[in-house]
């Protein structure tokens, strides 16, 4: 069995206007990202991760930002594409860690249902799949609330 792991890094600025959408969960407040599809950082960071870990380049190759088809595309939908791209190479999933910044609303209440959004497009139990959740602690743009970030790490394997 051979192992592999990937990392994946997302921003989108903060604006009025838009869904604030995490992991396939909408959260209720007053401002949400900016972006072509529907601005999912966390979908994003993960997607990242995993196609960094099968060696498949990044999103923006797999996903163009200048493609209509991707014009505020459900993320958790892309993010079942590449896994299906990556169960054709033989690959599957063995767990997958986020971190999403931001200073507000809190996530915790969302923890769960991020998780089971997140595994249900990877196609593995939430056991397997761990969401956290950190503010700027009024530093940077995560803390100025101009942006949203999510960081994420990734584990597939092949036999
Ligand atoms: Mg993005």
């Amino acid at each position: 069995m051979s192992f592999a792991t990937g990392i994946g890094w997302d921003s989108h600025r903060l604006v009025e206007g838009r869904p604030l959408i995490l992991g396939g969960v909408r959260i209720e407040h007053d401002r949400g990202p900016a972006g072509h599809s529907d601005a999912d950082v966390l979908c994003h960071a993960v997607i990242d991760a995993l196609l960094g870990a099968a060696c498949l380049g990044d999103i923006g190759e797999q996903f163009p930002d200048d493609d209509p088809r991707w014009k505020d595309a459900d993320s958790l939908t892309l993010l079942s594409s590449v896994c299906s791209r990556l169960a054709a190479e033989g690959w599957t999933v063995n767990n997958v860690d986020a971190s999403v910044l931001l200073e507000r609303p809190k996530l915790s209440p969302h923890r769960e249902a991020m998780r089971a959004g997140l595994a249900g497009a990877i196609a593995i139990p939430p056991e397997r799949v761990n969401v956290k959740a950190t503010t700027g602690e009024g530093m940077g743009f995560v803390g100025r609330e101009e942006g949203v970030g999510a960081l994420a790490v990734a584990t597939i394997m092949r036999g």
